[in-house]
């Protein structure tokens, strides 16, 4: 591989990770994208609520954007970036490595889920996190929302948007008198006791087992994950500050608290959906090339002096 300098190498080519890639391929800049090829929605076998791709396989979105990105000259690999130097030597997994102007950091984020037997192979098929991504698929059938963090009661006032039968599943959340009342002003059923199990025939979610043996029927079952930043390690070595959940600090454009490093999407904001994850990707592309370009700027001026000199 050629080993000049890359403008920017984008790491993570996830939604936010690509479109920036666009954006900066399309600005004439030299761009890498490299990638591990592990995005958080790839459970799910279609991708919801993003304008003009409603219901498209989030592989298939992957694909169009690689597409893209690469007529602009966007280069891919596929790899781990397993350490970055200061100003900026990236490290692949596979001994590689690349040098660049200026980091986009876009990798995303995982679902820590609930140590129940048989749920994380239902994970995104009917065991579910979003509405707004599968709420409108299972509307009006059977639902339930699993308490596992205080705020599994204000998921469940949410999720009984789509559904008159809605029972709350306490579990491990000890519901107060409050919650409780508030749940059941709203028709929803709370059952008591821990979650042992699900019941799955013909490959369909049918009913949600309690410890002391009961069924309950059910056909799909929301939980609110703990959303965890992936790869963020490599930031802190180099001194970008995390919030207080471990998510990338990051400004309006997506700037990190270290001068040359941008983060977009999951990693930087949990709340992210593909489509808020593809806009942070655009601006923080807009704001590193007018950075770059401030840097060309100086560049040519000083060069201009020497010249003169
Ligand atoms: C089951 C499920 C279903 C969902 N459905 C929807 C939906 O219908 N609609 C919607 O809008 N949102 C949905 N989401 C949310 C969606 O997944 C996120 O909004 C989106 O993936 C965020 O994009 P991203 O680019 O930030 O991260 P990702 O899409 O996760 O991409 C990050 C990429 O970075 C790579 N990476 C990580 N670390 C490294 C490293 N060190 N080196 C190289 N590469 C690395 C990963 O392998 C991955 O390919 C869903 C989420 C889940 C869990």
């Amino acid at each position: 591989m050629d080993k000049a300098i890359y403008d920017v190498v984008v790491v993570g080519g996830g939604a936010a990770g690509l479109s920036a890639a666009l954006v900066l391929g399309r600005a004439r800049r030299r761009v890498a994208v490299i990638d591990a090829g592990a995005p958080r929605n790839a459970p799910a076998a279609h991708m919801h609520g993003y304008l003009s791709r409603d219901g498209l396989p989030p592989s298939e979105l992957l694909k169009i954007g690689r597409e893209e990105a690469t007529r602009y000259g966007v280069e891919f690999i596929t790899g781990h970036v397993v350490s970055i130097e200061p100003a900026f030597t990236v490290a692949l997994d596979d001994g590689e490595t690349l040098r660049a102007r200026r980091l986009l950091i876009a990798t995303g984020a995982t679902d820590e889920l609930p140590g129940i037997p048989g749920l994380s192979e239902r994970w995104g098929r009917d065991f579910l996190h979003c509405p707004y991504c599968r709420g409108w698929e299972v509307r009006d059938q059977p639902l339930g929302v699993l308490g596992t963090t205080t705020d599994s009661v204000e998921h469940a006032q949410l999720i009984r948007q789509w559904s008159d039968d809605l029972i709350f599943f306490a579990h491990s959340y000890d519901l107060t008198d409050a919650e409780r009342d508030q749940l059941e002003a709203r028709g929803m059923r709370v059952v008591d006791g821990e979650v042992r199990g699900l019941v799955v025939h013909h490959d369909r979610l049918r009913g949600v087992v309690l410890g002391d043996g009961r069924t309950v029927e059910r056909t799909a079952l929301f939980v609110r994950p703990q959303i965890r930043p992936r790869s963020t390690a490599l930031l802190e070595r180099l001194g970008c500050e995390l919030d207080d959940f471990g998510f990338v600090l990051v400004d309006r454009v997506g700037q990190t608290t270290v001068p040359g490093i941008w983060a977009a999407g999951n990693v930087a904001n949990p709340r992210a959906q593909v489509i808020t994850a593809a806009g942070e990707g655009s601006a923080a592309a807009i704001s590193i090339n007018a950075d770059l370009t401030h840097e060309d700027v100086q560049d040519a001026l000083q060069k201009a002096q020497q010249t003169i000199s």
